[in-house]
This record gives structure tokens, C-alpha cells and sequence, in this order.
């Protein structure tokens, strides 16, 4: 048993000021630390000084796999990007070796996340990510807009998800992610959903990302219609887009993206959770999802395929400044709470939360120059605070151990 002092404690939900916890793998108490240390006299005690402690980040949307790009990929406008992978797909996963993705998935840690919805194309990422600390779900990745190669695709798609169930686990929860509406055909999609279904896995899917993905899916033109006449001599969208939608009426799906999603097709994801990737959105052109819109979100960075980091408290600061409408107090607490507690709700993890029972997962921000304006502030300017001055924990603990100090 450990027994840690903080001079804030956020649970999220609230703050508790001075305060200790008591955790092995779990969080067994919480409470003052002169009570604690008399109820648990054996245990060692660690003291924070101007610290505040808050549960670990859920990143519920990655593509580890292409963890090698940092300039090679092309920016500003997703078909120029989109022909930027195809050139340099090869090249980016070949150089996203085992110590690339470890190093990844290290990176993580370090930044405060400690659980992830990867999204894996390939394959190449199962055993990283089954082997580290992080809790994953493992969303294996079916694509395939050829009706003649719906076997092969489908038979690709199920040798890596049994793959992937090898190592299932109380932390690793294989699942299932359909590519997008443009990419993935009708009858394919179909059969990998039907996979979900009979496990009882969380699907994941690319939705309306792009407005050349609106007007392809909708009209069968625009700059998707040169694409797909010159890779797959293909002349009409496979999908209506609805038609597509229903497929997942009573599959769990996270829709990824949203942002030129029609009024019908919000009506039919309405109880759904929708992830929004602001950085990801922004870099490839594709403008910024309207948050009035999904009644439930989640922030996550997307791969480095489209983003500089894959750094919660990047993301999350970038949150706040592309949506400035928000009053933006209760806005950088609203953050805090999906990226801790929803996040991992979502995603199926019993942490996120700093409360009794709940799995030891925490990190520590420290704050060199005293805690004593913080603790003075209002509550709600303290999420505000902690977001605008913090890119790094000091500590990770992850189910009781600290993973940084074990790093050294
Ligand atoms: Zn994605």
C-alpha cells in the first residue's frame, strides 16, 4: 500500500484540497494524510508538494502504425494528403519499426495517457501495444471499396482480429473499425460488424471528415472522383452514405470526425458517442466540427499521420482556442473530464476517475513556483490553469506503480 499527498486533487469532477489517497492497484481511500497514515500504518508515504493530482488521459483515436511521419506527409487540403499517403505509406511503416511504436507508446505515458483507441490498418502495432503498460482497445481496421474482393479483404480483416484476441485481456480489448463510408463496401462492412457483434466489441468509424467525402458520397464528384478513377478505375461513391449509417444502429460505434455530417445523419448517431480530432481536422483542411451537434464527444489526437503530437494537453488547449465561442471556464473543465473520466468510461476502463475503487492510474503536475494562487482561484479557472501551463506531468502512475520513476 502507498499512501500519496497532493495539494489538489482533481477527481475530476470536483477538487479536494490537501488531501491524500491510499492505492495499491486501486484507490482503496481517500483522505487526510495524518488519518490515512493512521489507518495504514505500513504504508509508504509519498508527499507532492505543490502538486495537483488528476486521473490519466483516454486518447480513444491513434494510427500508431504511422508514428515515423513527421514532415513527410502532405498538409492543408485531405485529397493532397490522402495522395501523400499512398506515396509514402510504404516508406513511414517500414520506418515505424517495434522500437518506433515502443517509443510511441512510451511517448504516451509520458504525456499522460494512459489508455488508447488504436486504430491498427496492418497489424504491425498488436504486439507493442499488447505488451505495454497502456490499456488499449485495438480497433483492427477493415478497408475495401471492391465488390470483387470482399472475401479477400474480409479474410485479411479476421486472421489479424483472432490475432489480436491472443492477447486479450483486462487491458486489451481487441474491437473492430470499419475505414470510412468512401472506402469500406457495403457487404464488407457488414460482415466485420457482424464480427463486433457476435464478440460484443466497440466498433470505431471515419464519418464525413472531409467536404470532398460530402460531395463524392452525395453526388459521385468533386476531387474524390479523380481519385478513385485513377486508383480503382471507380466512377460512383459504393455507399449512401444513411444507408451506410444504419449498419451501425445497435453496434457501440465511435464516429470519428462528424464534421460535414448532414441533419439526418446526426439524427441517426444521436446516442452515439462522436470523436473530435480538432488538430488533425485543422491540418488537413477539413475546417471544425460544430459542437452543438453531438450530445456526447470525446477529444482525440488522431495519428501522427495528422497531427505534430500525440499530446492530450496539446490537443486539448488546441480545443479550446478552436471553438471560442465557448465560455471558456466551464468549457477547459468540461475537457478535462472527457479526457479523464468519459474517456475511459467509453473506451471500457475501470480508471479515469480519482474515486474509491477505481484503478490506480493518476498523474502529477507540478507546479515549481508555488500551488498557493491556485488554491485561491475559482474552481472552474483551475482546469483553465492547469491546461494553459502544463504540457508534462511530473509523475505517471499506472494501477499503483509510478511509471516515469521506473523508467530511470
Ligand atoms: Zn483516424
Amino acid at each position: 500500500m502507498k499512501i500519496l499527498f497532493s495539494n489538489l486533487i482533481l477527481t475530476p469532477d470536483i477538487i479536494l484540497y490537501d488531501k491524500a489517497i491510499a492505492f495499491d492497484k486501486k484507490i482503496k481511500d481517500i483522505d487526510d494524510l495524518e488519518t490515512l497514515k493512521a489507518r495504514y500504518p505500513q504504508a509508504e508515504v509519498l508527499i507532492y508538494e505543490n502538486s495537483i493530482l488528476l486521473p490519466t488521459f483516454a486518447n480513444p483515436h491513434v494510427h500508431l502504425e504511422f508514428s515515423a511521419n513527421r514532415t513527410t506527409l502532405s498538409y492543408g487540403d485531405f485529397l493532397t494528403w490522402l495522395y501523400s499517403v499512398i506515396s509514402f505509406r510504404e516508406e513511414l511503416l517500414l520506418k515505424c519499426n517495434q522500437s518506433c511504436l515502443e517509443e510511441t507508446l512510451s511517448t504516451l505515458i509520458e504525456y499522460g495517457t494512459t489508455a488508447i483507441g488504436e486504430i491498427s490498418s496492418y497489424g504491425d502495432d498488436l504486439v507493442a501495444c499488447a505488451n505495454s503498460k497502456l490499456k488499449v482497445v485495438f480497433f483492427n481496421e477493415v478497408i475495401g471499396a471492391n465488390p470483387a474482393t470482399v472475401d479477400i479483404s474480409f479474410a485479411s480483416f479476421l486472421e489479424r482480429f483472432k490475432e489480436s484476441q491472443e492477447f486479450k485481456s483486462e487491458r486489451f480489448k481487441p474491437a473492430v473499425a470499419i475505414h470510412s463510408p468512401y472506402s469500406v463496401h457495403y457487404v464488407l462492412a457488414k460482415k466485420a460488424l457482424n464480427v463486433a457483434k457476435s464478440e460484443g466489441c466497440l466498433v470505431s468509424v471515419h464519418f464525413m471528415e472531409s467536404l470532398a467525402e460530402r460531395e463524392w458520397l452525395d453526388k459521385g464528384t468533386g476531387e474524390f472522383a479523380k481519385f478513385f478513377k485513377q486508383f480503382l478505375n471507380q466512377t460512383r461513391p459504393i455507399n449512401d452514405p444513411l444507408e451506410f449509417l444504419e449498419l451501425f444502429e445497435d453496434v457501440p460505434t465511435l464516429f470519428v470526425h462528424m464534421v460535414y455530417a448532414n441533419k439526418r445523419e446526426w439524427e441517426k448517431v444521436k446516442d452515439s458517442t462522436i470523436i473530435h480530432c480538432p488538430i488533425s481536422n485543422r491540418v488537413l483542411g477539413n475546417g471544425v466540427l460544430d459542437l452543438s451537434k453531438p450530445k456526447h464527444y470525446l477529444i482525440a489526437t488522431d495519428g501522427l499521420s495528422s497531427n505534430y503530437s500525440l499530446n492530450m494537453f496539446e490537443e486539448l488547449k488546441a480545443t479550446l482556442f478552436v471553438h471560442p465561442h465557448y465560455p471558456i471556464l466551464p468549457f477547459a473543465k468540461e475537457l478535462i473530464v472527457k479526457a479523464t473520466k468519459e474517456a475511459h468510461k467509453v473506451l471500457g476502463f475501470e480508471a479515469g476517475e480519482i474515486v474509491k475503487g477505481k484503478l490506480a492510474d493518476f498523474q502529477i503536475i507540478s507546479f515549481e513556483e508555488g500551488i498557493e494562487h491556485f488554491k485561491k482561484k475559482e474552481e472552474m479557472e483551475i482546469y483553465l490553469q492547469l491546461l494553459l501551463h502544463t504540457s508534462k506531468p511530473k509523475a505517471v502512475f499506472i494501477e499503483g506503480e509510478n511509471f516515469l520513476e521506473r523508467r530511470k
